[in-house]
């Protein structure tokens, strides 16, 4: 992976985690409390802060930083779920550089995987994991295909807007919207949505050469 491209990405998505404040405070609000989009602002600005830290060093370092602040800075059950991505992100990063899209869709890979560890969830809990799990597995089976960069990343926006819909009609079993029982069916997850926001955005940035 490539510094300035995550530094490219933490603005891009700080930009749509902004732009859709109204909606994610919503959907936490009715399922879960409320605090969602604030967590991810203030994740967000703690990483613009430190921009010009992070541009001197190379990408395992980065992400591990990232890491580590989101860690420190989100708080809530998202806060060290999203820092595990980055974290495991780095590690891999670090073993091997993560410089095709296979590479970096078995690295996206780990990290869900260590999402799901940490959570202790999987498929059809209701969470980030309904957005993060399809994702991999599509990014995984078409870059290890060879298909076209441009496919690759359509093929994961709607992955991860097919996964965060499917939160809709789902009891929760994790997270906060689990006391709700049925009573959370209908609403869709805050965390599936803004996982699939971040990864539609980073995937537009993608397809723009750099
Ligand atoms: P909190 O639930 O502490 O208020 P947030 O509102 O920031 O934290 O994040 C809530 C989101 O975290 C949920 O919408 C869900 O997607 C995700 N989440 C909660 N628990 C888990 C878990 N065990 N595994 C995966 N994701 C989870
Ligand atoms: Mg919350």
């Amino acid at each position: 992976m490539r510094t300035d491209f995550i530094l490219k990405a933490i603005e891009a998505v700080n930009q749509a985690v902004l732009a859709s404040e109204a909606e994610l405070e919503s959907l936490d609000r009715e399922i879960g409390d409320g605090d969602h989009f604030i967590n991810l602002k203030r994740g967000c600005a703690a990483l613009l802060d430190m921009r010009e830290e992070l541009a001197a060093l190379p990408a395992d370092q980065v992400l591990q930083r990232m890491g580590m602040k989101l860690l420190s800075t989100i708080g809530g059950a998202s806060g060290p779920l999203l820092a595990t991505i980055f974290m495991t992100l780095a590690k891999h990063e670090k073993t091997e550089t993560a410089d095709t899209l296979p590479k970096i869709a078995a690295a996206f890979a780990a990290s869900v995987e260590a999402v799901k560890q940490r959570g202790k969830a999987g498929l059809g809990e209701k969470t980030m994991l309904d957005t993060l799990i399809p994702v991999a597995d599509t990014f995984s089976q078409l870059s290890n295909a060879g298909e076209p960069a441009d496919a690759i990343y359509t093929a994961i926006q709607q992955a991860a807007e097919q996964g965060m819909r499917s939160t809709r009609d789902l009891i929760a079993t994790k997270g906060r919207a689990a006391f709700l029982g049925e009573r959370a069916i209908g609403h869709i997850d805050a965390g599936a949505r803004s996982s699939q926001i971040i990864i539609h955005t980073i995937a537009e940035l993608a397809r723009k050469p750099l």
